[in-house]
């Protein structure tokens, strides 16, 4: 069976590894399997409930099981196998992963025949992911070949995007009625490459306009997003301790309502 990995993957659990360096992390892995390879599309961190410890992380589990109804909804995919960081000394899965693992594969619910179970470990702030799977009660090192994502995850035109499937217009719903809430009407655009762009008009500098870019797996994803300056015609990055912390329960309106509170902040100050 050959193995195959979404680059976007690996940089998430890159970064959540970078995030808690002196703690234990991990997430979960998505993907499909088909009569050559197994796939793996997404990782996750461990959500915003999940307690990490110097030895130790527990997943905040109902929020996992969130995003994977979403990317089975968007893609189809299930859940692979699980991450986790360990101590520069083990690289490799504990008799306790192997055991929890087997737990998961023995389960015939979770039609699992393996787990697979990357290890990764950080040396000063490299981060190393060490692939492994975990059957039979042991674990082997694997071996994957890293792919672009969009080659892995159907594209547009002809594929499904969040916010065509129920779980994702339920979603867009709650996105506009926050906006509502707020007081603000935000301009929608429908990109041609399966994007969706929220513009948002800033009440502190009218002129301004926030621009908030989704991707196909929003909110799995974070939203790109940028302070749009007609006038210069200047795209600047959001700095968001939001952005930086994104799991699927934050709003696009809790992004526009942090930025305003920042804005009002400087004024007052100023
Ligand atoms: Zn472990």
């Amino acid at each position: 069976m050959k193995y195959v990995v979404s680059q976007r993957a690996l940089e998430t659990m890159e970064w959540e590894c970078r995030k808690f360096p002196d703690a234990e992390t991990g997430g979960i892995l998505v993907g499909f399997k088909d009569s050559q390879r197994t796939a793996i599309t997404h990782a996750t961190g461990p959500g915003p409930k999940a307690d990490r410890s110097q030895h130790h992380f527990t997943k905040d589990t109902p929020y996992l099981q969130a995003v994977l109804n979403l990317l089975f909804q968007y893609y189809q995919v299930n859940y692979l196998g699980v991450w986790h960081k360990h101590p520069l000394g083990m690289p490799f899965p504990s008799g306790g992963d192997i055991l929890s693992a087997m737990e998961e594969v023995d389960d015939p619910k979770m039609e699992l025949d393996k787990l697979i179970t990357p290890i990764c470990v950080m040396s000063g702030s490299s981060v190393e992911i060490l692939p492994f799977v975990i059957a039979g009660g042991r674990y082997q090192p694997m071996g994957w070949e890293v792919l672009p994502h969009d080659q892995l995850v159907p594209q547009a035109p002809d594929a499904a995007q969040w916010y065509t499937t129920t779980v994702g217009q339920s979603r867009l719903a709650q996105e506009m009625a926050e906006f509502e809430g707020l007081g603000v009407s935000p301009d929608v655009r429908k990109g041609n490459d399966g994007t969706y762009r929220f513009h948002v008009p800033l009440g502190t500098e009218p002129s301004k306009r926030m621009v908030m870019l989704c991707q196909g797996d929003y909110p799995v994803s974070p939203p790109e997003v940028a302070i749009y300056d007609p006038k210069t015609k200047k795209y600047e990055p959001l700095n968001s301790p939001i952005l930086n912390d994104w799991n699927i329960y934050q709003l696009l309106g809790d992004l526009y309502r942090e930025y305003q509170g920042a804005a009002l902040a400087d004024f007052s100050e100023g």
